[in-house]
């Protein structure tokens, strides 16, 4: 894979800067929907689970991911598992068919040391680097085997719990006047309201 990618460019485009860390989750999404043989999820076939959190280094990894597996913060598909390392999990939801995808040591160690991330460190935004001293560190990420990038675990069986269906109905809080999901309005002196309405004192 390198720069000319469809996948490469629009996830690109999604995430709005070069990085080493989008290319790193794009190839970890496609790594692992290669390992369960299943397609991009065009709708919610599939659940990404990602081991980021927030606030720390290479935490656009989950934008590679959701732009290779199709788990997108739009669908309710992808969550944030919060541990702070780049691993990803994706399940397949008819099967329950799963594989863990972790980056190697090796290929974090590498981006930490590029002049890339030396910037970083300083608080230059990735936007404001030259794309000269970040290219290196991508183009190595688009490149590479797919193995000298990642552990990829056993496809193993979890039970996956069937998410509720979707609420189409709606109400207008009579306090602000905008639409919420009915599932969400609130009762305040007998009257229906949004939840920021309901909590206004
Ligand atoms: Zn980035
Ligand atoms: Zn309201």
């Amino acid at each position: 894979m390198d720069r000319n990618d469809e996948l490469f460019k629009a996830g690109l485009l999604l995430h709005g800067h070069k990085c080493p860390a989008m290319p790193m989750g794009l190839r970890a999404g496609m790594a692992a929907l290669e390992a369960l043989g299943v397609e991009r999820a065009s709708d919610g076939q599939l659940t990404a689970l990602v081991e980021i959190d927030s606030e720390h280094c290479a935490t656009c990894y989950a934008d590679g991911v959701m732009m290779a597996t199709g788990c997108t913060f739009g669908k309710g598909n992808i969550r944030k598992l919060g541990y702070g390392k780049f691993v990803l999990t994706l399940i397949d939801n008819k099967t329950g068919r799963s594989v863990r995808v972790a980056t190697r040591n090796e290929v974090i160690k590498r981006n930490q040391e590029s002049e890339f991330i030396q910037f970083r460190k300083k608080g230059v935004p990735a936007s404001k680097i030259a794309p000269e001293l970040i290219e290196p560190a991508m183009d190595f990420i688009l490149a590479e085997p797919t193995e000298k990038l990642y552990v990829i675990g056993p496809v193993t069986e979890v039970k996956v719990t069937p998410g509720r269906p979707h609420d189409f109905n709606t109400i207008i809080c009579s306090e602000c006047g905008e639409v919420a999901v009915e599932r969400y309005a609130r009762i305040k002196n007998g009257k229906v309201v949004c939840i920021p309405c309901a909590e206004k004192v």
